[in-house]
C-alpha cells in the first residue's frame, strides 16, 4: 500500500516510538502470548469502530491509549485484534489532520498524556491535604456560624451590631477576661496571657474572633491576634525603629526615589502579634494632627522624583471616609504623583468598614489615577464569604488588590498551607504579591520566625504548580525590600545557560542571546 507508506514516512517521532511499542518485539519477560479475554476483544472493538467512524479527535487518542496499555500488560499487540498496522497509520494519519495544531497521536499518547499525568502527582498530595491542612473560612463557614452565634450572646452582641464596624470595634475584645468568655481557656493559659497583655496590647474584633477554632490547638487566626509568653519573654535588645533612620519628614518612609510610605494613623482595628510595626502601633491610639498630615504632604509635593504614594498606618482604612477622600484628592492634585496605594488589613478583620461611600471615594481617585489596596492575609482560614464580598466590590473600585503575607510558623509555614493561602485569596479578587520573611527587628516575636531556606522551599514550590500570578515575591525586610527567591540558573554549557525546573529539578539548556551581537549589532532599518 504506497498511501501508507507514504503515511508512515512523514509520521513524526513520536509516532513512529509509539508503533514501534505496538508492533516491536515482545517484552521478554512475558513469554506465553495469553488468550484475548472476551470483554477485553469487545471494549477494543468498541473503541475501533468509534474511532473509524468519528471525525472528532479523542476516540483515536483511547484507542492507541488503550492498545498501549495492552501491549505493556498483556503483551497482546493490535493484529491480535484484527487492527493493521496499516489501518492504525491511517488513524494516526486522520487524527493529525483533524487536529488544529497538526498534533500527532504519539504526541498526544506518548509525551502530552504522561506529561500532565506527571504534572498531576505533583500536586496530589496538596490536592488531598488542602481542605484539612489548611481549611478556608468559606469551608469553615458552618463553623465559623456558630461561634458567631455563641459569640454574639455571650458578649450581647446583636445583629445590627455584628454587621457593622463601629458595633464591632465597640464590643472588640481587649482583656484576657472577655476573651476567656467566649473561648475555652487552660488556666495556665489565662495566667500567661494575662503576663502578656501587660506589655502588648490585644484587640480582636468579634468577627476575626469568630474565625477561631476552638478546638484546635495553636489556631492559626489565635496565634496572630492573642498576645503569649513568648513574645515577654523574648525581648532583648530592641532595635530602633525603622522610622529611626529612615523618615526624612513627619509620618514619612522613605528609603526608594519613586516610592514612599505616609503613616497616616497609627490605629488598627486589631492588632497583630507579629506587627512590624509594634513600636509604633500597640501602645496607644493617637489623632495626628493637620499640621503633621500637612508637612507630610509637602515633602511629597516638593520632591518631584517620587511618583508612587502608600498610605499605611496603621490600618489606612481607619482613618473616617473623609479624611481617605483627602488626602487621595491631595495626592491625586500633585502632578508628579502617579499612583496610590492604601495598605489595610481591614477587610479581612472587620469586613464592614468596606461601606459603599469608601468604595466611591476609592473609585473616584482611581478614576484619576490607579489606586491599589494593599492588604495582609496570612492564612486561607481568614477569608470568608463576607471578607470574599469585601474584597469583589474592592476589587471594582480600583486598579488592583494586593496581599503582602508574613511567613509564620505554624501560622502558614508549610507548602500545602501557603498554597492554599495564595489560591483562595486569588479567587476571593485578591492578587498574591509579597511574602515576607519575618523581621529580625522584633525580638517580641522571633518565635513566628521561619528560617530564609524553608521560606524558599515554599515559595519554590508554587513554580508550575500553582498559577503564575497567584505566586507571591518571597522578601526580606532591611532597610528596603530584598528579593529572596532562588536562582534557578545552575551552570553554563559552552554558551548556553542550564537552567533547572523548580518542580522537578530537571535541567535544560538554555542558548542564550549573544552578548556581542546584542552590543555591537545595529538594526537593518539602520543600514545605509
Ligand atoms: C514597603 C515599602 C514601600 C513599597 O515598596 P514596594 O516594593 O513598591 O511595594 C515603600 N516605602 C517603604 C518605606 C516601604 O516600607
Ligand atoms: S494591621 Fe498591620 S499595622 Fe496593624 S497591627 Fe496588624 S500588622 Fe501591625
Amino acid at each position: 500500500m504506497n498511501n501508507t507508506n507514504s503515511a508512515e514516512e512523514i509520521m513524526d517521532q513520536f509516532t513512529r516510538e509509539l508503533f514501534e511499542e505496538l508492533f516491536g518485539p515482545a517484552d521478554e519477560k512475558i513469554s506465553e502470548i495469553p488468550k484475548i479475554p472476551e470483554k477485553l476483544a469487545l471494549e477494543v472493538d468498541a473503541l475501533f469502530t468509534s474511532t473509524k467512524d468519528t471525525e472528532r479527535t479523542g476516540p483515536a487518542i483511547d484507542l492507541f491509549s488503550r492498545l498501549k496499555k495492552i501491549k505493556k500488560e498483556l503483551n497482546i499487540s493490535p493484529d491480535a485484534f484484527g487492527i493493521s498496522k496499516e489501518t492504525l497509520t491511517l488513524f494516526a494519519f486522520k487524527h493529525q489532520h483533524l487536529d488544529e495544531h497538526g498534533v500527532t497521536v504519539g504526541g498526544r499518547v506518548n509525551r502530552a498524556l504522561p506529561i500532565v499525568e506527571q504534572a498531576n502527582e505533583r500536586v496530589a498530595d496538596y490536592l488531598k491535604n488542602k481542605d484539612t491542612e489548611a481549611p478556608s473560612g468559606i469551608e469553615l463557614w458552618d463553623r465559623i456560624q456558630e461561634n458567631v452565634r455563641r459569640i454574639k450572646s455571650i458578649l450581647n452582641i446583636d445583629d445590627d451590631e455584628w454587621s457593622s464596624y463601629s458595633g464591632q470595634l465597640r464590643h472588640c475584645i481587649d482583656s484576657v477576661e472577655k476573651l476567656s468568655n467566649i473561648i475555652d481557656l487552660p488556666s495556665q493559659i489565662i495566667e500567661e496571657l494575662t503576663r502578656a497583655t501587660k506589655s502588648y496590647r490585644m484587640r480582636l474584633t468579634p468577627y476575626y474572633a469568630s474565625l477561631i477554632q476552638p478546638d484546635r490547638t495553636n489556631d492559626p487566626v489565635l496565634l496572630q491576634s492573642v498576645p503569649t509568653g513568648e513574645m515577654v519573654d523574648n525581648i532583648g535588645i530592641e532595635m530602633p525603629p525603622v522610622a529611626a533612620d529612615h523618615s526624612p519628614a513627619r509620618l514619612i518612609d522613605q528609603f526608594y526615589p519613586r516610592v514612599l510610605t505616609i503613616k497616616a494613623t497609627n490605629m488598627c482595628a486589631m492588632y497583630c502579634t507579629h506587627c512590624l510595626r509594634i513600636a509604633h502601633i500597640g501602645k496607644k491610639d493617637r489623632i495626628y494632627s493637620d499640621n503633621a498630615y500637612e508637612e507630610a504632604l509637602n515633602y511629597i509635593r516638593n520632591n518631584t522624583h517620587i511618583r508612587d504614594v502608600l498610605i499605611t498606618g496603621g490600618d489606612a482604612f481607619v482613618l473616617p471616609n473623609r479624611m481617605i477622600k483627602n488626602i487621595l484628592k491631595a495626592l491625586d492634585d500633585i502632578d508628579h504623583i502617579k499612583m496610590k496605594r492604601l495598605g489595610t488589613r481591614i477587610p479581612v478583620t472587620t469586613p464592614w468598614r468596606v461601606d459603599s461611600e469608601l468604595l466611591e471615594i476609592l473609585e473616584e481617585s482611581n478614576d484619576k489615577k490607579p489606586v491599589r489596596v494593599v492588604t495582609q492575609i496570612n492564612t486561607a482560614q481568614e477569608i470568608t464569604p463576607i471578607s470574599k464580598n469585601a474584597f469583589k466590590r474592592i476589587s471594582k473600585s480600583v486598579s488592583a488588590v494586593l496581599n503582602q503575607a508574613v511567613l509564620l510558623k505554624g501560622i502558614n509555614d508549610t507548602k500545602v498551607k501557603m498554597w492554599k493561602l495564595c489560591e483562595t485569596i486569588q479567587e476571593s479578587y485578591v492578587r498574591p504579591y509579597y511574602i515576607f520573611n519575618c523581621s529580625y527587628r522584633n525580638p517580641q516575636f522571633a518565635h513566628f520566625r521561619v528560617p530564609i531556606e524553608k521560606g524558599r522551599d515554599i515559595v519554590e514550590s508554587m513554580y508550575g504548580n500553582i498559577s503564575g500570578d497567584a505566586i507571591p515575591r518571597y522578601i526580606a525586610t532591611a532597610g528596603g525590600k530584598i528579593p529572596l527567591h532562588r536562582s534557578n540558573v545552575v551552570g553554563h554549557e559552552g554558551s548556553d545557560i542550564v537552567m533547572k525546573k523548580p518542580w522537578s529539578g530537571e535541567k535544560v539548556r538554555y542558548p542564550d542571546a549573544d552578548p556581542d551581537e546584542y552590543a555591537n549589532k545595529n538594526f537593518s532599518f539602520a543600514k545605509n
